[in-house]
């Protein structure tokens, strides 16, 4: 009990402080590191091998929708970023450049890419020739560098991870159910494996991509009522398509020009499961998305070590024959011990066996997200496993639903109902949350809410709730429902 005590003290609980309890949990279940480079970090094992349980998992649903890999240079000229006006604007400031090489000051600058754009652009422009060309659905995994202000681990970094769909098609029509299809495609991925609910819906004007016509977004909320945008799909219209010259001859002998979508989540991905599912004993990991799904730990007296491992074994064997992604842990720590740091690790289930479960032919298997512990037979351990793996999978989830619906207000559609219920969350500790509330269109109402309330609009969901009439700001007739959140 003492040793537990000191164990969990190393984690800040999360109502005494939130970010504190994010750090001391990457920290302690050794996800990443600090790098001397500004917002720069190292992803070690455990957190990189939760990267590629995403990356997996998008691949097989990117191939599955006719996308190839593919992967183009890191470097990109100067002059790229200036064919088209609203890209060089967003990224500008956010771009580090490579000015020598070899010793010498290169002609062109050339700048790290924060997101490929402009030199798939340009390849596409050299590929693309004819219909029958059409449409070009590739993707790439990289890594991109964004010299950003605020920079927290993995949730906003200078260089991240991520993968960046870049299609091109005949039509506007086709382009435009291209970056519906990924937009599900986020949404199945992630609610599904990652058991993480989300608003989908399209970004307002001035939160859209530098250079799309539109972007659609997914928006999760964490555990502190902060908003995260997970990912997001961008119809880019034509706007390459003419900065790079990316035309085709089309079936009607006219020479015209394509329309490009482009897309793209992130190592981002890890912080929300970590922000979503985490408590104060550490990380919690949906089954689908863990590395390690069920930890089993012998216990009871050394002097059984045999009579156990004579069960041990062969149980750990079949539930690996049967596809469960499980490890034992035989070190010489007390069970105690070993139960609290894989619980820190967020493993959906333990199984624990001791020389009187052998006697009586069962095992203990304990869950991370209740923390019930529940008694199995060993004939049965196998299937009682992979279903105790779903059932876990479909409670995270909705917990976590019910978590975001109760901090997803309705009635907080004004600009001082805004401010009251901000008042009273500062007074009572509760989160801010989401708000539904109805928008006229206006750049100075949204940018007025940002000033007053630092709520932003997330997205216009394709479904809200309900419909709002009038907008937040001015009180004018609205034009769309908007969720507004302090977002992260
Ligand atoms: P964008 O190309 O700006 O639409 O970004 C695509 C996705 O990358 C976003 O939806 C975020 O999830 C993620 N992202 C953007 N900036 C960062 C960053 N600095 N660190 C980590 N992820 C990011």
């Amino acid at each position: 009990m003492k040793e537990e005590k000191s164990f969990v003290k190393e984690i800040t609980p999360q109502a005494e402080d939130f970010s504190r309890w994010y750090i001391d949990v990457i920290r302690k279940a050794e996800l990443m590191d600090y790098t001397p480079v500004r917002g720069c970090i190292v992803f070690k094992p455990d957190g990189y091998e939760l990267w590629e349980r995403i990356q997996a998992g998008l691949d097989r649903r990117f191939k599955e929708t006719g996308h190839r890999n593919a992967y183009f240079p890191m470097l990109i000229p100067e002059s790229f970023f200036q064919k088209e006006k609203e890209h060089v604007e967003g990224f500008n400031p956010e771009l580090p450049w490579v000015t020598e090489a070899g010793g010498e000051k290169l002609e062109e600058r050339l700048a790290l890419r924060p997101t490929s754009e402009t030199i798939i652009g340009h390849m596409y422009a050299q590929w693309i020739q004819s219909y029958r060309d059409l449409p070009v659905l590739i993707n790439q995994w990289a890594n991109v560098f964004r010299w950003e202000k605020r920079t927290l681990p993995f949730l906003r970094t200078s260089e991240f991870l991520w993968q960046e769909g870049h299609t091109a098609h005949a039509t506007e029509e086709e382009a435009r159910e291209e970056t519906m299809r990924i937009l599900e495609l986020y949404r199945d991925f992630v609610e599904t494996e990652m058991a993480i609910p989300l608003y989908t819906g399209q970004k307002t004007p001035s939160e859209k991509f530098a250079g799309a016509v539109d972007t659609y977004s997914i928006e999760a909320m964490m555990k502190d009522g902060k908003a995260l945008q997970a990912g997001t799909s961008h119809y880019l219209g034509q706007n390459f398509a003419k900065g790079f010259e990316i035309k085709f001859l089309d079936r009607d002998n006219q020479l015209k020009y394509v329309h490009t979508t482009s897309w793209g989540v992130s190592t981002r991905l890890i912080g929300a499961l970590i922000m979503v599912h985490g408590d104060d004993r550490g990380l919690a990991l949906p089954p689908r998305l863990a590395p390690i799904q069920v930890i089993m730990i012998p216990v009871g007296p050394p002097k059984f070590r045999d009579k156990v491992m004579a069960r041990f074994d062969p149980l750990f064997d079949a539930l690996k024959a049967a596809g469960v992604r499980v490890k034992s842990d035989l070190r010489e720590e007390t069970p105690g011990w070993k139960f609290n740091e894989w619980e820190m690790r967020g493993v959906p289930i333990r199984l624990e066996l001791g020389p009187r479960d052998v006697d009586s032919n069962q095992c203990v298997l304990a869950r991370r997200d209740t923390g019930e512990k529940i008694t199995v037979s060993l004939d049965e351990a196998v299937e009682r496993v992979q279903a105790l793996l779903e059932e876990i999978q479909r409670n995270m989830y909705e917990k976590a639903k019910a978590f975001r619906d109760a901090n997803s207000h309705l009635d907080v559609d004004t600009l001082e109902k805004l401010k009251a219920h901000i008042a009273r969350c500062e007074e009572t500790g509760e989160l801010t949350g989401f708000i539904l509330a109805g928008w006229c269109g206006s750049a100075a109402c949204e940018a007025k809410v940002k000033e007053q309330t630092k709520f932003t609009s997330r997205n216009i969901p394709f479904d809200p709730p309900e419909r709002k009439h009038t907008c937040i700001h001015c009180g004018g007739e609205a034009k769309h429902t908007v969720w507004f959140a302090r977002a992260y």
